[in-house]
């Protein structure tokens, strides 16, 4: 080997060598939050929502494999964030101090899209046998079109505000917008788009109103198909203190500055298996 090969060679690996060990000090350095993003979640022990009473759709996650994945966090350790939560402590630029109890914790944002009523009576059922078998109490983060509330749907039907009022009683659910009618708002004039997010809050809120004792229900909105662009976030930044993306990334928290309303979170869909969430959950990669 020439001498010239040589030092180029020295100098690749120098090079490989440093761009690895920045990227672990980057990963040490920063703490990271998974969002995870579920639609429906139904039961393997109901025919009723099995094929073929119901088909299955890619983006459906058993209760099954739901509750050894919320199990292991439980054990684990976990906090589950709100979307309240993550603003005050982590995000909004007058952060809260961390309350003592969630000091160190790691943590996790299980959120669940469009309002689906066997979503809401899988994951109701799932959360009160957690807190009776292990004494804590989790919480799923809704994003709800609240004027689809209690209406059919084509294929699944949705939870009511009853319904939903029952998960917030009892401490498990919070309760944010998905845009009033699943609409892409990245398609819509100015006058239907501030109609869609002024609408949702209104109707979250009224459904919720004594109930929600920290006003913080419909302050926070899913980007219904994860669609935005400048103007959606020029509206949405009057009336929501935040907004969530579907882009499969994990939310990274450090010295530089975010963007509220471009919150990353992980699609999940049913051929995920556990394992690869607890990972994710962990840090690592999908
Ligand atoms: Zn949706």
């Amino acid at each position: 080997m020439t001498t010239r090969r040589k030092r180029l060679t020295s100098f690749l690996l120098a090079l490989i060598v440093g761009l690895v060990l920045t990227r672990v000090m980057f990963e040490t350095i920063t703490d990271e939050i998974a969002i995870f993003g579920f639609h429906d979640i139904i039961n393997l022990d109901n025919p009723q929502e099995l094929p073929p009473q119901r088909r299955a759709s890619d983006g459906d996650y058993t209760k099954q494999d739901l509750e050894q994945f919320i199990e292991s966090l439980v054990q684990d350790n976990y906090w589950f964030l709100s979307s309240q939560e993550l603003y005050d402590y982590f995000l909004s630029l007058n952060k809260k101090k961390i309350p003592s109890e969630h000091q160190g914790q790691k943590k996790v944002m299980l959120t669940v899209d469009d309002g689906y009523k066997s979503a809401h009576i899988n994951l109701m059922s799932l959360a009160e046998s957690i807190e009776a078998k292990y004494d804590k109490k989790i919480k799923f983060v809704w994003f709800i079109n609240p004027s689809f509330m209690g209406v059919p749907g084509v294929e699944l039907d949705h939870a009511s505000c009853e319904e939903l009022r029952e998960g917030l009683t009892k401490g498990f659910y919070d309760l944010q917008s998905h845009g009033d009618h699943h609409k892409d708002l990245t398609t819509l004039q100015v006058k239907d788009l501030k109609q869609e997010l002024l609408n949702s809050q209104r109707i979250l809120r009224e459904c919720t109103q004594e109930l929600d004792t920290n006003k913080t229900i419909g302050s926070h909105i899913a980007y219904p198909f994860g669609e935005t662009n400048n103007q959606v976030k020029k509206y949405v930044s009057k009336y929501y203190l935040s907004g969530y993306l579907y882009n499969n990334l994990t939310l990274k928290l450090g010295w530089w500055s975010k963007d509220n309303y471009r919150i990353p979170r992980v699609s999940i869909h049913s051929r995920i298996p556990v394992k690869k969430l607890v990972r994710l959950a962990a840090g690592g990669w999908l």
